[in-house]
């Protein structure tokens, strides 16, 4: 459920219609909605209302925006960071250190020295080799760090290929098989203490089966750890669960996860953490676009809009599917190619789609591009980056400004050898 609905025929964010953002603001942007925000951050934490411990990390690499980190710090959400940026993204938005995970295949030593100088709360490691670097630097500061291991169970999560992790051959965590021993080596080094294990298995879940199974596969391990004398006080199960892109979609929502989670964790007597990103941010943003001009074609004509590839990456990247609506629909529809300006046949957001019939100078939406969009962009083609607003009730803010291309090329120099 989100705020993105039709009053006195023109789609408002909350209260505020979004052609009034266009005309101050300019086309693209995006578009998130706080009320959405914080009902998706609500309902998921009291999906896992029946688990005894829980910690809420948001995935911040699905919208690292400092006011959607400062909005899901007052829901009482840690983050998941996946680099030094997002670390800092996530410490500037104020959430406690403590409350930070932070995960990724490819922590660099500079990264790992700048994680524990911050006291960052949780590392999950991704290799034997990462551990051993880890309680090396750690070691040698005199600290202690805080760490999971993650591993890969080998289950396919039934998503799309690009978006997939937890298979034996994805890049993430180590061997299921090697786990116990990876484990039993990494916590008797010095300068690492290991409280548990994490798993994540890919995004935009829509299944909830292949997830219990991964998850029923940590259970038995961390039961194996135990039972070897090992200390197991904290299972990550990462975050992916889907949302509706399609309106009317029916997916398993924060509800039928939490109850799998409860059933599963039951006896796991430890404190099970989540990642979510897309469940939180997806539905809770637009992005705004201006048609250019409507050209004909071949089989059916393109809609070129003044939003691409740059700006909103997932159609060309993994084929997603977004929702794509006239703010002021006048009830007739047409079939068409949805495209950008770039230079590229990948930049074509849907092809021969059912719409609300627009002509030139109409504006649209591509729904739920709260995750996954705005933290993609570029300024391929030169383009501008794309700002960003949120709306509180009648209220709204820009909340990213548009970095012009003379912002962007300010940071370029031409060498005097050139000249
Ligand atoms: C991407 C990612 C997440 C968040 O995934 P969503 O599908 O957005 O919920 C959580 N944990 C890890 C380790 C990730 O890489």
């Amino acid at each position: 459920m989100d705020y993105f609905e039709l009053k006195n025929g023109e789609i408002c964010a909350e209260d505020v219609p979004l052609a009034e953002i266009a005309v101050q603001v300019g086309t693209p942007v995006y578009i998130y909605s706080r009320a959405t925000l914080e009902r998706h951050a609500r309902v998921f934490r009291e999906a896992l209302a029946g688990i005894a411990r829980t910690h809420l990390a948001f995935a911040v690499k699905s919208n690292p925006n400092l006011a959607v980190l400062s909005l899901l710090k007052k829901e009482g959400y840690g983050a998941d960071v996946v680099s030094e940026g997002e670390m800092k993204r996530a410490l500037a938005a104020g959430i406690p250190a403590a409350d930070i995970v932070f995960s990724g295949v490819g922590k660099s030593r500079r990264e790992l020295v700048a994680a524990l100088d911050a006291g960052i709360g949780q590392f999950n490691l991704e290799s034997e080799e990462e551990g051993v670097e880890l309680a090396d630097i750690a070691l040698s500061k005199g600290m202690q760090a805080v760490a999971t291991l993650r591993v890969n169970p080998d289950v396919d999560a039934r998503t799309h290929a690009k978006i997939s992790t937890g298979k034996a051959d994805n890049k993430f965590g180590v061997a299921y098989g090697d786990a116990a021993e990876i484990y039993a080596r990494l916590a008797a080094l010095d300068g690492l203490t290991m409280r548990g294990l994490a798993v994540h298995i890919g995004s935009q879940i829509s299944d909830l089966e292949p997830s219990r199974q991964a998850f029923l596969k940590m259970g038995e391990l961390m039961q194996t750890l135990r039972k070897q004398g090992f200390t197991v006080t904290h299972m990550d199960l990462g975050g992916g669960l889907g949302v509706p892109y399609r309106l009317g979609e029916e997916l398993p929502g924060p509800a039928d996860y939490g109850a799998m989670v409860e059933e599963v964790t039951r006896d796991w007597d430890a404190t099970i953490m989540f990642e979510p990103g897309r469940v939180i941010t997806g539905n809770s943003g637009v992005l705004l676009t201006e048609v250019i001009r409507v050209k004909p074609g071949v089989n059916a004509p393109f809609v070129v809009v003044d939003a691409a590839m740059n700006d909103l990456a997932r159609p060309s990247l993994y084929d997603a599917w977004h929702d794509f609506l006239a703010v002021r629909p006048t009830g007739e529809k047409m079939v068409a190619h949805i495209v950008g300006p770039i230079c590229e046949s990948s930049d074509t957001f849907a092809k021969n789609r059912e719409i609300d019939t627009v002509k030139a100078g109409d504006l649209a939406i591509f729904r739920t591009a709260g995750a996954y969009g705005a933290t993609m962009a570029n300024t391929y083609n030169s383009r501008a980056l794309v700002p960003e607003v949120m709306v509180d009730g009648d209220k709204w803010a820009i909340v990213a400004d548009r970095l012009e291309p003379e912002t962007i090329f300010a940071a370029e120099r031409v060498p005097e050898w050139l000249d």
